[in-house]
């Protein structure tokens, strides 16, 4: 496809299972490929054969990965090419319905094979003295995922589906008509940011208007998911759907306990700060009570920060920043650059947002995203970086699981990037606009925090109290809102307090998973602490762990970038107060 910024890149390791020149977007030719993997495994008859059969395995997965990213980049960067929009299309809906099912007959068959207890006694060649086996965290995702497949849940997924399509067709419909104009909700949070409080206020009230006409429709859709996940779990053999979520996520280095103390460090030891952080921006914007609609203004009602005029200043200076970091990191950096792995500039025919992704053969990373010149920009390229490294880090991994880890742990890899590179700000500004740059962020990493507890808490009891009334939810939520909510003052709105979960829409979405970003954001912040007491020593240690890929438990991955995998009060309070006491410099 010539609509890829990039050339056609060589695979890392030739193919010995996949044919050269296979088309991967031809289904009958792939389902051959199933057929011959689900024949080959009944004669794999010692932990050495089932290895070669799972790194052929391996070795299809990568080559459809790439075939899928392929597709996605040309169409994301293209959204204007009709060529582009049914390549990826033909893949979506031709391709990949069909490779469901035969990868999980295949996952079936690994984890009935007789020769699987054999292959667990493989030790992994980077740790002989690890704990587990280099199988061990593969097979108990395969056999974990089998164990919990139940048919009858099929069509109540289906439901599920359908009930989180209303929710976002209800939510993509609000738009409010400001100053003449229709806007979304989403343009209405510029507004925010005007150093006119009446202004603010007349945008941020319209919006809550809005919002509020959609309450009764939110919580119908809610308590139809709840009843629909209530009896998915109960037919998974889960007494709530909450220990359902965690097991289907793989979640067995943490549990609901461990997320409730999470949720209690952050009261004890957050909650303080972040209330700091408020009576600030109250004395700065010299205001009696803080309203809802100003918390996102420049306290100082500055204009925004100018980093850069072109994407290639970006690039360079980005790229001054890891040459000051790390050696090894520059060069990662440099290698993107080299090989047009970046599409970093905002244009028209451009789907919107950034992300990292990976050419899973050529194990190379790619980044996408629309860079116009805003210091979130600089955020974003470091965050996206620091994914990509992560990719360079695992290229010398052959089997194609272990190349991707837990986003408990990628998330390290990026939001630490962010922290780390931060440092070198004063290659983009001069030293007053850095810090103000770094205070935006770190003021945003705290005040996260608050906001994921009330997320994860409030599901914790809505699934473990499947039945309760909409007296008792409300009650629950604005516990937490008080628990969570700091110094904001919300006279006139109470109800929309009551219901401003129902924006989050990972909490209609997706259940349960908002706590990984927390989790990510502990590490993140101890790597930076770390590289303030020994910067070489802790790159080394994050360069080390990158390259685990997911081969490994997430308490080791965390433990070998330097960080604890720990959620209570005594690990939480250094990193808080380093934040705090950076802060205060600021
Ligand atoms: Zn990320």
């Amino acid at each position: 496809m010539s609509l890829l910024p990039f050339e056609k890149l060589p695979a890392a390791k030739l193919r010995t299972f996949v044919p050269p020149a296979i088309d991967l977007g031809d289904w009958s030719l792939i389902g051959h490929l199933f057929d011959q993997l689900e024949a080959r495994a009944a004669q794999a008859n010692s932990a050495a054969e089932l290895e070669r059969w799972l790194l052929d395995w391996s070795e299809l997965n990568a080559a459809l990965d790439e075939e899928a990213s392929r597709r996605y980049i040309a169409m994301t960067c293209h959204t204007d090419s009709a060529e582009a929009e049914q390549a990826y299309l033909h893949f979506v809906e031709q391709v990949e319905p069909q490779v469901k099912p035969r990868q999980f007959a295949l996952e079936k068959t690994y984890v009935a094979h007789l020769r699987r207890n054999a292959l667990l006694n493989i030790v992994p060649a980077a740790i002989p003295s690890a704990a587990t086996g280099r199988y061990a965290v593969f097979d108990r995702d395969l056999k974990n995922h089998v164990e919990l497949f139940r048919p009858e849940n099929i069509p109540l997924e289906t439901e599920e589906a359908k009930l989180c399509q209303r929710y976002q067709k209800l939510i993509g419909a609000q738009t409010v008509k400001f100053r003449g104009e229709e806007k979304t909700l989403v343009q209405m949070g510029r507004y925010l940011e005007e150093p006119d409080r009446a202004l603010r206020q007349e945008a941020w009230e319209l919006v809550a208007q809005r919002r509020l006409q959609d309450v009764d429709q939110c919580d119908e859709i809610f308590d139809d998911l709840i009843k629909l996940r209530t009896q998915i779990a109960q037919n998974a053999g889960f007494d709530n759907y909450r220990d359902y979520a965690f097991r289907q996520k793989g979640r067995f280095d943490y549990g609901p306990a461990d997320c409730l103390r999470f949720h209690q460090s952050i009261e004890a030891e957050i909650m303080p700060v972040v209330c700091e952080i408020q009576v600030a921006r109250k004395r700065e914007l010299e205001l009696d009570t803080l309203r809802p609609w100003d918390l996102a203004v420049d306290p100082e009602n500055r204009a925004p920060l100018k980093p850069f005029s072109d994407v290639g200043e970006m690039v360079a200076r980005t790229q001054n920043i890891f040459q000051r970091l790390d050696a090894g990191l520059a060069a990662g950096f440099q290698q993107l650059q080299d090989l047009k792995l970046l599409d970093l500039a905002n244009r028209k025919g451009k789907a919107p947002g950034g992300y990292q992704s990976t050419l899973a053969e050529a194990r190379v990373p790619f980044i996408f995203m629309n860079a116009v010149g805003i210091q979130r920009d600089v955020e974003t390229i470091l965050h996206e970086a620091g994914h990509a490294f992560h990719a360079q880090a695992t290229r010398g991994e052959d089997l194609y699981a272990y190349r991707g880890a837990p986003i408990e742990f990628c998330e390290v890899a990026s939001m630490a990037m962010e922290l780390l590179g931060n440092e070198f700000l004063e290659e983009f500004y001069p030293v007053p606009e850095a810090n103000r740059a770094r205070k935006t962020h770190l003021e945003g990493i705290i005040g996260f925090f608050p906001w994921m507890a009330v997320v994860d808490a409030f599901q914790h009891w809505i699934y473990t109290h499947a039945n309760h009334s909409p007296a008792e939810r409300e009650a629950a939520y604005l516990e937490l809102m008080d628990r969570f909510g700091g110094e904001v003052d919300w006279s006139g709105w109470e109800r929309l307090r009551a219901h401003s979960w129902h924006r989050q829409l990972h909490i209609f979405l997706h259940p349960f998973y908002y706590v990984e970003y927390g989790i990510a954001q502990l590490g993140a912040l101890e790597v930076w602490a770390n590289s303030r007491r020994d910067r070489v020593k802790s790159l080394q240690a994050y360069k080390t762990a990158l390259a685990l890929g997911g081969s490994r438990p997430l308490p080791e991955l965390f433990h070998a970038a330097g960080c604890s995998f720990q959620f209570d009060p005594a690990t939480i309070r250094p990193l808080i107060q380093l934040a705090g006491s950076e802060l205060k410099k600021l």
